[in-house]
């Protein structure tokens, strides 16, 4: 018999009563610690004491209006997001998919503008995603997500992983824009070089056509600094961001230069529930965190005596673990070992983790994580790994 909650997700057989910090409990007062912090939406944690109460004196105040009169939380929270990035405009919505789909509506609709309605498909890259939508999930192009679900939504040219010149030869006169994540996330975690995003935007320049990227999981400081193709030097013209942006409440932006926004006017894309008080409300206590002095700073010094500790773990580990990727507190441990194996070993440690593709699992903590709890991490994963290690 069907369970009452659809049976679409592979779930662990374990539930958390509260959370505080990095750390979970269970309704019976075990601990674990929270390495996986919500697939990188726990940006600061569980019950963030700022966060909190942001969330509360909103809920006293005002929950719902709709996007059919002002809402002046979600306008200071446009500005404060145009303020500290590239873009110039943002669209509200409550989900990283969302996000995207805007992303990809926007850059049709440029074209469509421009008078170049037939400019209408993006490249997009194997091993990507961008989300759980008809369109995402033709975006991303995972075999494994598009079975059953046909026909595929039309639009999208797949190139190799970090394949400039795949790109190139993948231009013509029907392309839009290239979508990519400047650091992959679900696909397995792995950074496109610097040089390699920096010569994709002068491409784009040359083509004339846009460039969007998916910091849904990157984004919001994860790398170190506020997005993560701020490390490249380059600015995309449209990015989806969601995930960490909400902490937690379900929240999600599209954003843009103007010159990309240009044919999104009154009446062509809307949400019911998008940036609605709440979110917004929520989402401006998290920049009054992320965007504090020295907070960036911290999460990649973090990363960088974190992916230290683990590449002595995988000298110490050789079998289990192979090699070490990512940026800031966003890591990947590609495994010897079925991956799987490795989550449910730390499992065992009471430290949670994520899986991934490319055989990997992610280390995706709380930004404020603080170095005892690295310290703990660590000690929890060479545990495991030494547990696993004796098996084999
Ligand atoms: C999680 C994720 C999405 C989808 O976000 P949802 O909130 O699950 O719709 C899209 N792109 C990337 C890079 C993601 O990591």
């Amino acid at each position: 018999m069907i369970t009452p909650v659809l049976p679409s997700y592979a779930r662990t057989d374990l539930a958390f009563e509260r959370g505080e910090g990095v750390y979970l409990y269970t309704a019976d007062g075990t601990r674990y610690l929270d390495m996986g912090g919500g697939i990188a939406v726990n940006g600061l944690g569980h019950a963030h004491p700022v966060l909190v109460a942001a969330l509360k004196a909103q809920a006293e105040k005002l929950w719902h209006t709709s996007n059919l009169y002002r809402i002046p939380e979600q306008e200071r929270l446009a500005a404060r997001l145009v303020a500290a990035t590239f873009a110039d405009t943002a669209f509200f919505c409550n989900s990283g998919a969302e996000a995207v789909e805007c992303a990809i509506k926007m850059a049709r609709i440029y074209h469509f503008a421009n008078g170049n309605p037939e400019r209408y498909r993006l490249i997009t890259q194997e091993g990507a995603f961008h989300g759980r939508t008809l369109a995402t999930i033709s975006a991303g192009g995972n075999e494994k997500h598009l079975k059953g679900f046909g026909p595929e939504v039309d639009g999208f040219d797949h190139v190799p992983f970090g394949d400039l010149a795949a790109i190139k030869s993948a231009i013509g006169p029907h392309t839009a824009g290239v979508l990519l994540e400047p650091v992959r996330g679900e696909g397995g975690i792995r950074a496109l070089p610097g040089a390699f995003l920096k010569e994709l935007r002068a491409l784009c320049d040359e083509k004339g056509i846009l460039l969007l990227l998916d910091e849904v999981q990157s984004g919001m400081g994860r790398t170190g600094k506020l997005f993560a193709h701020e490390w490249a030097g380059v600015t995309p013209d449209i990015m989806a961001i969601a995930k960490a942006i909400g902490g937690g409440f379900p929240l999600g932006v599209c954003l843009a230069t103007e010159a990309a926004a240009k044919g999104m006017t009154a009446g062509t894309h809307g949400s019911t529930f998008g940036g609605n008080p709440l979110a917004c409300a929520v989402g401006n206590a998290v920049l009054d965190v992320v965007l504090a002095d020295g907070f960036l700073e911290q999460v990649a010094q973090k990363g960088l005596r974190l992916k230290q500790q683990l590449a002595m773990l995988r000298e110490r580990h050789p079998k289990v673990i192979e090699e070490i990727y990512g940026e800031g507190l966003m890591i990947g441990i590609k495994c010897k070992i079925t991956n799987t194996d490795l989550v449910s070993g730390l499992l065992a440690e009471k430290l949670l983790s994520v899986g991934a593709g490319d055989n990997q699992i992610r280390l995706l903590p709380a930004m404020n994580i603080e170095d005892a709890q690295i310290a703990e991490a660590i000690a929890a994963i060479d545990a495991a790994c030494t547990k696993l290690g004796a098996t084999l």
